[in-house]
């Protein structure tokens, strides 16, 4: 493999050579060091580096920002940030324009590897079809919204799932199913020329932006042309092959103002058209009204849940690698709504967050795991850890450091016993708040986790000013982790600089024997994950407790 080359921009020259040296004895190729945005924009133009490494604070007519805003839409090209001690201010710009990630100088040489690896692996493009990956889309996508204030027509986002992938894998072998799914790459690649981007999500589901077209039924050309086209027969080794694909479609402006909202509402359409049996389209909202019910009716119901009893907390056993014990439980809510089933908290928490329910909501989660913990260990089921999760929007209420101490006392469970999970862009969001909040937690023994770690920006410096106690690998690192090289270095590096900083590192998402031997092999502390049990009711937690199990690593 070649080294990945890099950029510096960055005008103060001793900084900017002690990192290049850094980074070429990382393994890195260190195109150039320039001191102005002007140089930068050219040196970029000429030497198309992989990553740029920019400081915020630049001298002359074009400032890091611009610069790196610059980068993205002529080149395409991921920018990590350089910032001193940044004030609330800068960093609110740095995060607008959503960077790769960034470190805070002075620099330390652990950090600056990591950071760089988890940017190149959220820019890379898929490997196996040459198409880039669902979070470049996600990106692409916003772009083109935000740039269509005046949009006169609709633009298609669709999702597609090819059917039955499985039972090709299974019968003819991976290699073909990975054949198979690079020929509907490059088919959907070259089918149409109103396309605007193609992104592969997993491993047989893409995605595709259209141009904007005039009416719905456009739309519906543009479905049946792709279901013809997968349709097509693939030749594999002089045999041919049939695949049929299940698609959704949402529209801009109809079904959704964002790039996420439009994204998960075609995803809803796709799960639609896999029920009906696969090889058939779906718009979202018209088809899926029966399913789910609309919004308004749906929101009045999630406020009177919480009167009506209909949330539940569910536990979700973590186990310690050393001693292969359940040390603690990931409390998860979930919503039994009486006409329509369970609802993912996935689906219905940016629901409460909306509508300002997150608070009584989060409150009542909070209360009622740390009684139930309390009960356990009063019960001398041990010395139970409690993981709780909290949102962003809880922080914009104004007493939610007192709430947790208050809800403490109330339930009798000695702080350390309580940990804390926030999300990464949580942090960043709004520092200050965090930050108080944060400190207060600590002081008082509670502990902290960074949540779904290696998703958000990258923004490892951060645990200078948040010193966690515990980090937690996003579920998606841990796919693959045997066969992903990229997926296994990012995991290693992760593990051993939290391991530096004194943090407890938490594996999630482990679903296979493979996947746990990697972590032990590298010291990971703890793990969750179907591998062990989904999240239980209490009830069955308590029986998992109470029957002393134990894990053989
Ligand atoms: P999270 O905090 O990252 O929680 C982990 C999610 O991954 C849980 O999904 C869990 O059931 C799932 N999971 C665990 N092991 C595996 C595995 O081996 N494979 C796979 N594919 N998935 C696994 P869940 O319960 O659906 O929760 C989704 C998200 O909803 C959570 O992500 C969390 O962000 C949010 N959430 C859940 N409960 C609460 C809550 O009480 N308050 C807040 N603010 N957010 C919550
Ligand atoms: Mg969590
Ligand atoms: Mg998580």
């Amino acid at each position: 493999m070649f080294p990945k080359k890099i950029l510096i921009v960055e005008d103060e020259s001793i900084i900017a050579e002690d990192m290049a040296d850094s980074l070429i004895a990382l393994g890195y190729r260190v195109t150039r060091i320039v001191y102005s945005g002007e140089e930068a924009l050219e040196s970029a133009a000429e030497e198309r580096p992989d990553l740029v490494l920019m400081d915020v604070n630049l001298q002359g007519e074009i400032d890091g920002i611009t610069a790196a805003e610059e980068m993205r839409s002529r080149f395409q090209i991921p920018v990590v940030y350089l910032t001193a001690y940044a004030d609330d201010n800068t960093l609110r710009r740095v995060n607008a324009t959503k960077p790769f990630g960034y470190i805070v100088k002075p620099f330390e040489e652990k950090n600056l590897h990591t950071t760089i690896q988890l940017a190149l692996h959220r820019h890379q493009y898929d490997s196996l079809t040459n198409l880039p990956n669902g979070s470049f889309l996600r990106e692409q996508l916003s772009r083109i919204l935000d740039n269509q204030k005046q949009l006169r027509g609709l633009i298609p986002v669709v999702t597609l799932s090819l059917d039955r992938i499985n039972r090709i894998n299974s019968t003819l072998g991976h290699d073909m199913g990975n054949f198979v799914i690079c020929s509907i790459a490059q088919r959907l690649n070259n089918c149409n020329d109103k396309i605007n981007i193609v992104a592969r999500l997993e491993s047989a589901e893409f995605s595709i932006v259209f141009e904007p077209v005039k009416h719905k039924q456009d739309a519906v050309n543009i479905a049946q042309r792709i279901l013809e086209i997968v349709a097509q027969a693939i030749l594999v080794e002089s045999c041919e092959v049939y695949v049929t694909a299940s698609i959704g479609i949402s529209l801009y402006p109809w079904d959704g103002s964002d790039a996420d909202e439009l994204l998960k509402n075609a995803y809803t359409a796709m799960y639609h058209a896999q029920e009906k049996g696969g090889n058939n389209y779906q718009f979202y909202a018209a088809n899926t009204a029966n399913y789910s019910m609309n919004k308004l009716s749906q929101e009045s119901c999630l406020r009177n849940a919480l009167k009506r009893s209909e949330f539940e907390v569910y536990y979700e056993p973590k186990v310690a690698i050393k001693t292969g014990k359940i040390v603690g439980a990931e409390a998860l809510v979930r919503w039994n709504h009486p006409e329509m089933g369970r609802v993912s908290p996935g689906e219905f928490i940016p629901m409460a967050e909306e509508m300002g329910l997150i608070a009584p909501l989060g409150e009542w989660v909070l209360e009622t795991a740390c009684k139930q913990t309390k009960a356990w260990q009063a019960q001398g089921l041990g010395p139970l850890r409690v993981a709780v999760n909290v949102s962003a929007r809880q922080f914009e209420q104004k007493n939610i450091t007192e709430r947790v101490s208050e809800i403490l006392t109330e339930t009798g469970l000695a702080p350390k016993y309580l940990e804390l999970e926030l999300t990464e862009s949580l942090v960043l969001e709004d520092e200050t708040a965090v930050f108080q909040a944060f400190n207060v937690w600590r002081n008082l023994g509670i502990r902290v986790a960074i949540d779904d770690f290696g998703t958000g920006y990258a923004s490892l410096s951060y645990s200078k000013r948040f010193p966690f106690d515990v980090i937690k690998i996003d579920k998606s690192f841990i796919r693959n982790i045997t066969e992903d090289r990229q997926n296994a270095a990012i995991t290693i590096a992760i593990i051993q600089m939290a391991h530096c900083m004194n943090m407890t590192v938490v594996a999630e998402g482990v679903e296979d024997e493979q996947e746990l031997a990697f972590l032990c092999a590298h010291d990971c502390d703890e793990i969750q994950g179907y591998f062990f049990s989904k999240a239980l009711p209490k009830a069955d937690f308590e029986a998992l407790l109470k029957s002393g199990k134990r894990w053989d690593f």
